[in-house]
């Protein structure tokens, strides 16, 4: 759907320098906040006929009578994609309706071949749930309203050919591929929380092998309702949708800024507008797309080609029993088990190829603290950077395990082991083999620290001097500077000793 850009460039400016006038006020609101998520399931079949799901195939090439919506064609449901949306439910602590109705959503769009979608209404699959997440140091439930099941449609594509004019295209090769919708209660106070609440359900997710996560490329999407209202106040705020956000930093970005705009207009003395609202990445706003009058007014009745669906208990027990360990399990035996922090266990179990990258490192350098330090550090640094993940990094476990040992043993220096790591990541060489080449064993031997620190006192008279009058301070210079007349190889410990005896007139 086209946004209406009916603003100028000069209402833009004139909006942002309102915005930044009354933000301050924004103390003395609270925002409220509820997620809707759409997630693909990853059956190798569509939701109501046997149709491929693969990706990135021949436009229009995985299509049948009945994703495409032909007269006579029946729907049958995919009993993958049910276990697949039972598993959520289960991993989310909601109760698992007994009976569950897919209705009929009505709308006329291209890209919608029956002129309606076949979702779920009245009676969703599961219900009452929650998600535990960590923001700002504090741990909080974040409840799950419902789960339900429904299919998604296909894709449009518009462009333009040197020959042709304009096109638009329509490709149904997505068009009944299974999704779940998951919608959060209006409990989520902050951008920051909104973050984690997504990050923990897309972990939980991936650890079911049920949705790839990718926002990216769309197996992952967001809506954000966002209100504000004054602290203290029970009634929520007039609330806006927010659309068009393809990475989780851009729905935090414009659940900020849509918090932001509405206090400012509460503060001129304006209403905010129950509407549909398009973050627009490349001016870093929120636009309006379309008002409550232009709501849509979806008909939704019950889908007389599908029977309901009638789950019984021993179904859902059998699948509780197999779920497979979950972010908040393996955390919670990361923690007792190699007695790390909560701080640390909530990162290294966002996902379960970083949990397993912890757990070969420390089998193979049994320190988990230092182990921990390293990933959340420098790793996880340069990952970021590179926007990579972690099966894509260059240092292995098994890298990163001889690394800590060459540390321990003294061989290299903490400060040199940061210079490794980098070359590690860069090269993919083994530290062994970069300490070797590069000559970075750590300097051990007393004459030849010796030397440096005669050299830095000679370069330094003055703080030597303050050194022996008491001014503590600067023996840590004093200290850098040996260890620069090193390149930083020498032993930290040994030049420590050295100097103090040295500047005692002992050495
Ligand atoms: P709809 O049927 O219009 O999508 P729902 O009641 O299903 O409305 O709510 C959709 C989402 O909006 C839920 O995640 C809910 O928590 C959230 N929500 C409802 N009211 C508000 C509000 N005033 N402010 C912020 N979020 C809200
Ligand atoms: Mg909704
Ligand atoms: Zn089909």
């Amino acid at each position: 759907m086209e946004a209406s850009f009916d603003k100028g460039d000069g209402f833009i400016i004139f909006l942002n320098v309102l915005i930044s006038m009354r933000w301050e006020r924004i103390v003395e609101y609270e925002p409220v906040i509820g997620l809707e998520v759409h997630a693909q399931l990853e059956t190798k079949s569509k939701i109501f006929c046997g149709c491929s799901t693969a990706f990135g195939e021949e436009p229009n090439s995985q299509t049948c009578p009945v994703c495409t919506g032909q007269p006579g064609s029946l729907p049958v449901v995919n009993r993958k994609a049910v276990e697949f949306a039972i598993k959520l439910g289960l991993a989310t602590s909601c109760r698992i309706a007994p009976y569950s109705l897919f209705a009929r959503k009505n709308y006329f769009y291209p890209d919608l071949p029956k002129g309606y979608q076949i979702s779920m209404y009245e009676y969703p699959l599961a219900e009452h749930g929650f998600i535990e997440i960590i923001a700002s140091g504090q741990k909080k439930r974040i409840q799950i309203i419902r789960i339900h099941m429904e299919e998604d449609a296909g894709k449009l594509k518009h462009g333009e050919t040197p020959e042709t004019e304009a096109f638009s295209y329509v490709d149904f090769n997505r068009t009944g591929v299974p999704l779940v919708e998951i919608v959060s209660g209006p409990d989520i106070r902050s951008p920051e929380e909104a973050g984690a609440y997504l990050r923990k359900l897309r972990a939980i997710l991936q650890y079911l092998e049920i949705c790839t996560g990718d926002m990216e490329k769309g197996t992952f999407r967001c809506d954000a309702n966002v209100s504000v209202r004054p602290k203290g106040q029970k009634q929520f705020g007039t609330r806006t949708e927010l659309k068009n956000m393809n990475s989780f930093r851009h729905v935090e970005k414009a659940l900020e800024y849509e918090i932001k705009r509405q206090v400012a207009v509460l503060e001129e003395g304006g209403e905010v507008i129950q509407e549909t609202r398009l973050w627009d990445v490349n001016q870093g706003m929120t636009v309006s797309m379309r008002g409550k009058e232009e709501a849509h007014d979806y008909r939704y009745f019950p889908d007389p080609d599908l029977v309901p669906l009638r789950i019984g208990e021993e179904w859902i027990e059998k699948l509780r029993q197999h779920l497979p360990e979950l972010p908040d399990q393996k955390k919670e035996r990361l923690i007792g088990q190699y007695q790390i922090p909560e701080y640390d266990a909530e990162i290294l179990t966002a996902t379960k190829a970083m949990a397993n990258y912890f757990e070969e490192c420390v089998h193979l350098f049994p320190e988990p603290k230092s182990v921990s330090n390293w990933m959340m550090g420098d790793l996880l640094r340069e990952l970021k950077r590179d926007e990579r993940e972690i099966d894509q990094c260059p240092v292995s476990p098994k890298h990163l395990a001889e690394m800590l040992s060459m540390v321990k043993e003294g061989t290299i220096s903490g400060k040199i082991a940061k210079e490794v790591f980098g070359e590690i990541y860069r090269t993919g060489k083994f530290p062994a083999e970069i300490v070797k080449e590069k000559g970075w064993v750590q300097i051990l031997d007393e004459g030849e620290i010796g030397k440096a620190i005669e050299k830095a006192m000679e370069a330094h008279p003055k703080q030597v001097e303050d050194v022996r009058k008491g001014k503590e301070k600067v023996f840590g210079f004093l200290v850098g500077e040996v260890m620069k007349q090193t390149q930083g190889k020498a032993n930290p410990k040994l030049v420590n000793e050295l100097l103090r005896k040295r500047l005692k007139g002992e050495g």
